[in-house]
């Protein structure tokens, strides 16, 4: 008897160990023209050792058994533990080695750390995009808990700033490594956190650093098993800002319940819950009613973040159907080379191209937040990149899965997971149409907003005439404050915005064609020949 029934050919390997850094050249260069060549090397490292299959393997691995919620233990004590499978533990350790959790706040960081970061971040979100959540979390809260932490926790500081992932539940100061999540959103509205019903009251004296007693719930309450999370609550002065350890000094448990956890479509391997407080305490950070604040200041930190996290699974999508188009022949020709299939691989590539020099020109306006154009500029274009690079992701992929055909819908692929991790860096941080109205208030609110997008699209001028006309279009537009027309005004800033970074710095045939894809409404015009085998080259490594 034999098993064998035919021969195999023409099935491609899947993609595993490439150096996720060193292939993707438009991100070695935009790193180093964005200040972060320091960190080259590193990247170089950690890429090869992202990309590697033993590592890809921890991804699948990590959403294929998701985390479970243990309410009691074998006594019968209630404990709401969180037990994840052990790839989630090692990727976790991962980006936290990364540090892509604090990065930006070492002491000692060498200049531009956000654009360090940001590769490191794109290069994490290749391989699984459910542990961006709480190093996300952590990172947008370090600064706010630096400056506000009552003295009862400033023991905290030091372990949020280690490389090590601690899974140890003891209070933060006795730890290792530390996470920080974030509770806002509540049955009743999320967009609209004011409805908030949390109350908080004082257990002794009200104000900064001030224990309060909190009665409530958070509808979703993502890392449930983080060290402490930041959230909102209603005080007699409005909503405000708690820092909520979930045991307290004394070792205790916090009075946090875990309801369940969250059926997600996608985001399997990151435990997201709901949650009710019955007499937690929390401490006031900040003084009462200057919640929205200051969580709105480090939700342009996680919004940023989920730009980041998009684009990482996108370019991983690309690369996994570019290789995947080298292997697979099709009447007579790789895939690579119908000129059919080549311009479609070559739009995406040229879709990426804008989107990483973008967003480390963003990385680099972050680093650079003391300068006022920097921080303006940071501010009205992160809403916008999250707005407009989350939405495309979802197009972009489920397009890299066609391209592999029916394998591309299997889960063996990695297309599949990619595909149902996208949408919810779209929804969650603030959804859509939520990023788009942030961008029309920042434009008639903010003082030298308008002002920073003018110095950056006029210094172009004159070099591409699809720019120069949408840009006179959207001057004129920029004025008017209509609700109705927020998404197409935010979609032209951003593309406005990275058509500059490509006129500025990439080489003008590739520039030219971005600008005749996104900003001639004409339709999308060919990419020639030669362009096209460049785009692919730089694409792979080449
Ligand atoms: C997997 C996952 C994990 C999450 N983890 C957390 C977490 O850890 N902590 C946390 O606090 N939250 C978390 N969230 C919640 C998330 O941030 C909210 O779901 C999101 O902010 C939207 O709020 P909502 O669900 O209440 O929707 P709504 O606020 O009801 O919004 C519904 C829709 O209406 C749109 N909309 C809102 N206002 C307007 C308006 N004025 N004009 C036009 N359109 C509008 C929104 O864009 C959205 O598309 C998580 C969500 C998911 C999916």
């Amino acid at each position: 008897m034999t098993w064998t029934t035919h021969t195999v050919f023409n099935q491609p390997f899947p993609l595993s160990n490439s150096n996720l850094f060193l292939s993707d050249v438009p991100l070695c260069d935009a790193l180093l023209r964005e200040g972060g060549g320091w960190d080259s090397d590193w990247l170089a490292s950690v890429g090869s050792q992202l990309g590697s299959a033993e590592s890809l393997e921890l991804g699948r691995l990590a959403n294929t058994c998701p985390p479970e919620l243990h309410r009691y233990d074998a006594r019968g004590i209630r404990v709401d533990d969180v037990r994840f499978h052990p790839a989630w533990h090692l990727l976790m350790q991962g980006v936290c080695s990364s540090r892509l959790h604090n990065l930006s706040w070492q002491p000692d960081v060498q200049p531009n750390a956000s654009v360090a970061r940001a590769a490191r971040f794109i290069l994490h979100a290749q391989v699984e995009a459910g542990t961006l959540c709480p190093v996300t979390m952590t990172h947008a809260a370090i600064p706010l808990l630096q400056r506000y932490l009552p003295t009862a926790f400033r023991g905290w500081l030091e372990p949020l700033l280690s490389d090590r992932y601690d899974t140890h539940a003891m209070p933060g100061d006795q730890k290792r490594g530390l996470l920080i999540g974030m509770g806002m959103t509540e049955k009743q509205g999320g967009s609209d956190v004011l409805t908030n019903t949390t109350r908080a009251e004082p257990l002794q004296g009200r104000g900064s650093g001030e224990a309060y007693r909190l009665i409530g719930h958070k509808w979703f309450f993502s890392v449930p098993q983080s060290d402490a999370h930041v959230i909102l609550a209603q005080t007699q002065q409005g909503l405000s800002c708690f820092f909520l350890p979930r045991l307290l000094p004394d070792g205790s448990h916090n009075a946090i319940f875990i309801e369940r956890l969250k059926d997600k479509l996608g985001n399997r391997a990151n435990a997201s819950s709901e949650v009710e407080f019955k007499d937690a305490t929390g401490w006031l950070l900040g003084e009462e009613g200057e919640g929205v604040r200051l969580i709105l200041k480090m939700a342009g930190m996680t919004r940023f973040d989920c730009a980041l996290g998009s684009h990482g699974q996108m370019r991983r999508a690309f690369s996994v159907a570019l290789y995947h188009a080298h292997q697979r022949q099709v009447m007579g020709k790789n895939l690579v080379d119908q000129p059919l299939m080549r311009q479609v691989l070559a739009r995406q590539a040229l879709q990426l191209e804008g989107q990483t020099a973008l967003l480390m020109r963003l990385a680099r306006a972050w680093s650079q937040a003391d300068d006022a154009n920097q921080a303006a500029f940071a501010r009205l274009l992160t809403p916008a990149a999250k707005f407009v690079i989350c939405k495309a992701g979802m197009p972009f992929v489920a397009e890299s899965m066609e391209m592999l055909g029916g394998n591309g819908y299997c889960e063996e692929s990695e297309l599949p997971r990619l595909y149902r991790d996208m949408p919810v860096n779209s929804i969650w941080e603030g959804s859509g149409n939520v990023m788009c109205l942030d961008v029309l208030r920042v434009i008639s609110k903010k003082s030298g907003i308008v002002e920073a997008l003018i110095r950056e699209c006029d210094e172009v001028k004159g070099v591409n005439r699809h720019f120069d006309r949408r840009w006179r279009q959207l001057k004129l537009r920029l004025g008017k404050h209509d609700e109705a027309q927020a998404r197409t005004l935010t979609q032209d800033i951003l593309q406005l915005a990275t058509a500059v970074q490509l006129l500025r710095h990439a080489e003008p045939r590739l520039a030219d064609a971005w600008c005749g894809q996104w900003l001639d409404t004409r339709g999308e015009p060919t990419i020639d020949a030669a362009l096209a085998d460049r785009l692919l080259a730089r694409a792979s490594g080449r």
